[in-house]
């Protein structure tokens, strides 16, 4: 459409051009100067063209909303498409803003902060609750995150970059407040935070922790002295008759039970609620290994059991605390021994490649389908119930691996065929060690 409008006012233009002209020329002719009164009209005609440049000119200068000057002829068209395009402009620029204003009173309105910071990790905007979360002030825009969120743990968290999950601080403003922060990177190297008050939640769970561990501690106590009664009733259990005879010894094998699970409690519940890496030491894995073995085959005594240890790179060291990492070693060496009938065979390995270091203990026992696996290292997950009554065991044991390798940047990985064996594998991935 526009160009036809334009070459309307293009033919009134060239058709008044010809009028002046002729009209000039006719003029010219009349009084004997035909040139001359051609080189007037020209005249005339550019000097009108130049006060129309002038008023488009001064149109364009005023900023208010006035309506263009009125014209006719090709600069009548301008006037007008110009007029149009920029109130087509304005309506555009409207209906992002209501955009704009939509997306910020549906963020205002959240109870999560949103905070949203430029590629070198500085404020850029946030919402209302993440102003109420962190206290910033409208003067720290442009300001580092860092400055404010200051925790060690967020600082070293923001700065590795690897926000898979998110992480739990107390809250720099109010320090019985926990906060969770979610980062998400997006456009050029921007990064969104969110941030959620989770001091219920977090409540919830330190309840949790606390009520498993002081029941266990308090379930010490009394079994300790059941324990020690049991033991001297049957150390003078030749006065006993035989049924009484059999129920002191259940009541032994239970108790033993009982404290081995109290115990398993205990070592969870301390691997939940200490920080990790305090403590940290190389710890040298081929000795820790053979003591894992000696153990082991002191259990497996009567059960002759093959047990050997390979170990493929000699003198690796993992930094880690030792008490812990001989309880996930222990843990699955005993699990092989409990579930590989009599005469079977396991090999404990230990190896390093490509900067992690591996350890594996495999079995030729009953093995499991693997659709047990993702539920193995659930608390009290077994996969036969009726497997389990005779072994004794808590049901803890590859709970307690599971958290002892998180604590040490490693990770379990199970492999199990049912009538073949099972194969556990530790992964580390220790951070390169700084000289
Ligand atoms: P438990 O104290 O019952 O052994 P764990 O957490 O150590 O508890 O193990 C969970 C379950 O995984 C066990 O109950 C058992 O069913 C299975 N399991 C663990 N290790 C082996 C293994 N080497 N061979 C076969 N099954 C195993």
């Amino acid at each position: 459409m526009r160009p036809t409008v334009l070459l309307r006012g293009y033919s009134v233009e060239v058709r008044r051009l010809l009028i002046i002209l002729s009209l000039c020329a006719l003029v010219g002719l009349w009084l004997d100067h035909v040139v001359w009164a051609l080189l007037v009209g020209s005249l005339f005609y550019l000097a009108w063209m130049v006060w129309q440049i002038r008023r488009l000119n001064l149109w364009l200068l005023r900023k208010n909303d006035e309506p263009p000057p009125e014209s006719s002829g090709i600069w009548g068209d301008l006037f007008d498409n110009i007029y149009h395009l920029q109130r087509r402009q304005v309506q555009e620029k409207n209906s992002l803003q209501a955009v704009i204003n939509r997306v910020q009173e549906t963020s205002a309105a959240l109870r999560d902060g949103v905070i949203v910071l430029d590629w070198r990790g500085c404020l850029d905007w946030w919402n209302p609750s993440a102003q109420r979360l962190l206290g910033f002030h409208s003067s720290d825009q442009g300001k580092s995150v860092i400055n404010f969120i200051r925790h060690p743990r967020f600082v070293s968290y923001f700065e590795e970059g690897d926000y898979s999950e998110p992480l739990e601080v107390p809250s720099p403003r109010f320090t019985s407040k926990q906060l969770q922060f979610q980062v998400t990177r997006f456009g050029r190297n921007e990064r969104l935070i969110v941030v959620r008050d989770v001091t219920q939640l977090h409540k919830l769970e330190q309840m949790r922790q606390d009520f498993v561990a002081n029941v266990s501690h308090e379930l010490r106590t009394p079994l300790t002295v059941i324990s020690g009664y049991l033991e001297t009733l049957s150390d003078s259990g030749t006065d006993l008759s035989p049924p009484w005879q059999r129920a002191l010894a259940q009541m032994q094998q239970q108790s033993k039970r009982m404290s081995l699970l109290i115990n398993d409690l205990i070592t969870l519940s301390k691997l939940e609620t200490t920080e990790s890496g305090h403590n940290h030491k190389p710890v040298n894995l081929e000795p820790l290994l053979h003591t894992v073995k000696s153990e082991a085959q002191a259990l497996s005594a009567d059960k002759s059991q093959t047990i050997t240890l390979e170990v493929q790179t000699p003198g690796l060291q993992l930094q880690g605390n030792e008490k812990e990492l001989h309880s996930a070693f222990s843990n699955l060496v005993t699990n092989a021994v409990k579930y590989t009938p009599a005469g079977g065979k396991i090999a404990m390995r230990l190896w390093q490649a490509h900067q992690q270091i591996f350890f594996s203990v495999s079995d030729n026992g009953p093995g499991f389908d693997s659709k047990h696996i993702p539920h193995l290292t659930q608390r009290f997950y077994r996969v036969e119930q009726s497997r389990n009554s005779g072994t004794g065991g808590t049901g803890l044991g590859l709970a307690i691996v599971k958290h002892v390798l998180l604590r040490h940047d490693g990770e379990l990985q199970i492999t199990s065929e049912p009538g073949v064996g099972s194969i556990f594998t530790c992964v580390f991935s220790p951070p390169p060690m700084s000289h």
